[in-house]
């Protein structure tokens, strides 16, 4: 086997399992992770000092992230972990990376990109009003901090992360005001059998919404939302139901969310090629059947290629894994990879009926209301944003945000992007898929410009 620089970004389940299957063939990985602990998303550890069990913090979960902890901390010295770590820039076969204030450059012969996913959102008026949260926010919260992000909470949007992270804060004690679905019950029933014939982990989703039942929290089906409602901070939450009648519930919290996009701007500025999945309505990283990117040497596993779970993502962890060691003349990964092929195929029902039984909503963002904020990084309100539109004609995102700075913020469009393509698609009349979606910038997180200045010098 050629000696390389490996490197992997994101210790979640993809990459924990890319380092595992590397370091077994006696390659010595960076790991690289701006967490400072390894586990990802739905295996994020609680900080040093909290003392909540395996079965507490996860659930049904307890044993896969006990088991995946474990197995990450015996990697010990066979892989070169550094967490806290900020990947903010990929120049050729360079990364920028930030890491306790310090910016340091790292070279790389292959690069696994395992940067998972963040919660997909479409602004609704009032949704930067204090007491709004992601779904995935709330989460985060309970999970890592045991923090409520209220006494009463109201949670919707279309996401499988709605049943679940409203059941985990009913488990926590919270007050849960209710759950609200964008998608009709119509939709869910069609999903049914997909979501059954997906065996324990389709009966797993499905026991959410019994427990939800079983505490008498009301679940509801096929809302529009209307505001949070409240100016300092939420006090309610204001919807249409199925019949198009308007309520209001009161709370002092609210946690919403459409599912989750794919991280993939490092993947951007490493030149990688896009595609469209209509499916899902997402950009997605373009790679063959084992994960290799349109760029001679660079990975893409887990979520962030494709939003799939955590079972799927350690698949494919362990597949671009075994790409890379048939990349640098390694012995025949064959059997390996025709064995996580098959193990992969049988999860691709469940995803289907899942993102069935969750659509993301498109309609919604593209009927944003004109007073409503569109881009909160940048202020700028949906009918500006259509004004701007109309007033100087661009044809896609990156036009649209120069005449607008929709995008142009410190979350460099990860948030409002999406809903954005779905107006200006409206407003030209033409599929979203055509609107383009907002290139990359570094850094891809906000960084001090300390950090920056320090890596122009470093070129020099
Ligand atoms: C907020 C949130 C909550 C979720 N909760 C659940 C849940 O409760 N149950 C469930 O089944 N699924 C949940 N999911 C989905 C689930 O987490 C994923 O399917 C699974 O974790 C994917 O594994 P992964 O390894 O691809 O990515 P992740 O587990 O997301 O790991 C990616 C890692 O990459 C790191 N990273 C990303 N960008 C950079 C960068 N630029 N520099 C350095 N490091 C970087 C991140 O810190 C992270 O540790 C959640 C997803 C999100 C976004």
């Amino acid at each position: 086997m050629r000696p390389e620089t490996v490197i992997i970004v994101g210790a979640g389940p993809a990459g924990i399992r890319a380092a595992m299957v590397l370091a077994e063939h006696g390659i010595r990985p960076v790991v690289l992770d701006e967490a400072p602990m390894s586990g990802g998303q739905i295996f994020r550890r609680q900080p040093q000092g909290f003392t909540r069990s395996y079965a507490k913090l996860y659930g049904y979960e307890a044993r896969r992230a006990e088991a995946l902890h474990t197995a990450f901390d015996a990697l010990g010295p066979r892989i070169d972990y550094r967490p806290g770590a900020l990947v903010w820039n990929v120049e050729g076969r360079r990364l920028q990376v930030l890491r306790d204030g310090v910016n340091e450059t790292l070279a790389f012969d292959r690069l696994l990109f395992a940067t998972g996913a963040m919660d997909r959102v479409i602004p609704f008026p009032g949704w930067t009003t204090p007491g709004v949260y992601t779904l995935g926010g709330a989460q985060v919260a309970l999970k890592h901090q045991a923090c409520a992000i209220g006494r009463r909470v109201v949670f919707f949007g279309s996401s499988p992360l709605l049943p679940l992270v409203a059941l985990q804060y009913a488990a926590a004690g919270v007050a849960v005001a209710g759950v609200f679905d964008t998608t009709p019950r119509r939709a869910k029933i069609a999903a049914l059998p997909g979501v059954l014939a997906g065996g324990t982990t389709g009966l797993k989703g499905l026991s959410y919404l019994a427990r939800l039942a079983l505490k008498g929290i009301r679940y509801h089906h096929g809302i529009t939302p209307v505001a949070a409602i409240g100016d300092r901070t939420v006090t309610g939450f204001a919807y249409l139901d199925a019949g198009g009648r308007q309520h209001e519930t009161a709370c002092d919290a609210v946690a919403f969310g459409y599912g989750i996009k794919s991280e993939w701007q490092l993947a951007d500025l490493a030149g990688c090629r896009f595609a469209f999945d209509a499916d899902t309505h997402q950009w997605r990283v373009e790679t063959d059947a084992e994960g290799r990117s349109s760029v001679e040497g660079i990975y893409l596993a887990g979520d962030g290629a494709r939003i799939a779970g955590a079972d799927v993502a350690a698949e494919t962890g362990e597949r671009a894994a075994r790409a890379i060691l048939a990349d640098t003349g390694g012995p025949d990964q064959g059997a390996a990879l025709s064995t996580i092929a098959r193990r992969l195929a049988r999860h691709a029902g469940l995803r289907q009926a899942i993102d069935r039984a969750f659509p993301f909503p498109a309609h919604l963002a593209r009927e944003i209301p004109d007073d409503c904020i569109l881009c909160r990084c940048e202020a700028v309100r949906a009918g500006e944003f259509r004004a701007a539109i109309a007033a100087l004609g661009p044809d896609e995102v990156n036009r649209a945000k120069a005449f607008s700075r929709v995008g142009m913020g410190r979350c460099q469009g990860r948030v409002c992007g999406p809903a954005a393509a779905e107006i200006l698609a409206t407003e030209l009349g033409r599929p979203v898929s055509e609107a383009g979606r907002l290139r990359s910038q570094p850094p891809v997180k906000p960084i001090p410009i300390a950090a920056f200045q320090e890596s122009k010098g470093d070129a020099a």
